[in-house]
C-alpha cells in the first residue's frame, strides 16, 4: 500500500520530478518526508541522469514516475507515494494541488508554472477553504530562483511575474542548465517546503532565493506585493482557471 490513502492530505505534492524535483525529493525523503503525490508525464533520459540524481543507467527509458517511486521506497519503504501521469493541465489543477499540505513547482515550463502559482493561490477562495503553499523552483542556464508564497496571501507569485513572458523568453533547449544549479534550486525548494512543514526551523514565506553558480553568490530579498497584482491584488482579475491564462511558449524554464 504506497498510495495515500483516500481523503488523506500527502505532505508534498511535486509537480515534475526531473533535474529540480529529483534532488528535491531526495533531500525531502531523507529529511524524514513520507508521503508524496508526484505529477510527471516524461520518461528518464540517459543525456539528463547527471541532474536526475534520484535515477540510475537502470531506469533509462522506464517512466520517470515509476523510477521516482522506486527510488523513494528503496530509501524509505513506508513512504506513500502516488502517482499521476499527467502534465499539469488547467482542467485537472485545482483539485489536484489540494491533495497536499504543500506544492513544489518543479516545472520546465512557464506555463505550467504559472498554472500552479494560481491554482493554489485560488484553492482559498472556496468557502472554508485555505489557499495552498507553493515553492517555485526554476533552474537556467547558471541562476537558480526559489519562491515561496503564503497559502492564499499577498505577496503572491504573480507579484513578481505578471505574466507569460512572450515568444523571446529562453528556451530549455537553447538556454540548457548546469546540472549542479538544478541540484541547489531542488535543495533550496525541500528546504523551505520543510519549513512549510514545520520540520525545518526558518521563515517559510514571502521571500526571492536566487543562485548564480559563475559568481557563487546566494541573495536572498523579500517578495513585495503589488496593489495592481492581478492574482492577490485590491481589484485581482483572476478568479478561477482559465486555459486561456496559459497559453505561452511550451517550453522556457530548464530543468
Ligand atoms: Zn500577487
Amino acid at each position: 500500500m504506497h498510495a495515500p490513502r483516500s481523503g488523506e492530505l500527502a505532505e508534498v505534492l511535486l509537480v515534475g520530478a526531473g533535474g529540480i524535483g529529483a534532488p528535491a525529493a531526495l533531500t525531502l525523503v531523507e529529511a524524514g518526508v513520507r508521503s508524496f503525490v508526484v505529477v510527471d508525464d516524461d520518461t528518464v533520459e540517459r543525456s539528463n541522469l547527471h541532474r536526475q540524481i534520484l535515477y540510475g543507467e537502470a531506469d533509462v527509458g522506464r517512466p520517470k514516475l515509476e523510477a521516482f517511486r522506486d527510488a523513494v521506497l528503496r530509501r524509505a519503504p513506508d513512504a506513500r507515494v502516488e502517482l499521476v501521469a499527467t502534465r499539469l493541465v488547467p482542467e485537472t489543477a485545482a483539485e489536484l494541488v489540494t491533495r497536499a499540505r504543500v506544492v513544489i513547482d518543479a516545472v520546465d515550463n512557464f506555463a505550467s508554472r504559472f498554472l500552479a502559482a494560481d491554482a493554489c493561490w485560488l484553492a482559498g477562495r472556496a468557502a472554508g477553504a485555505r489557499g495552498v503553499p507553493v515553492v517555485h523552483a526554476a533552474a537556467v542556464r547558471w541562476v537558480a530562483t526559489v519562491i515561496s508564497s503564503s497559502p492564499g496571501g499577498r505577496p503572491c507569485y504573480r507579484c513578481l511575474f505578471e505574466d507569460l513572458p512572450g515568444g523571446d523568453a529562453p528556451d530549455c533547449a537553447t538556454a540548457g542548465v548546469v546540472g549542479p544549479v538544478c541540484g541547489v534550486a531542488g535543495a533550496l525548494a525541500a528546504e523551505l517546503a520543510l519549513r512549510i512543514l514545520g520540520r525545518a526551523p526558518g521563515e517559510p514565506y514571502g521571500q526571492v532565493y536566487s543562485y548564480d553558480g559563475r559568481s557563487d553568490r546566494l541573495r536572498r530579498v523579500a517578495l513585495r506585493a503589488r496593489k495592481d497584482c492581478a492574482l492577490c491584488g485590491d481589484e485581482g482579475r483572476i478568479e478561477r482557471i482559465d486555459e486561456a491564462l496559459y497559453l505561452g511558449p511550451s517550453c522556457a524554464e530548464g530543468a
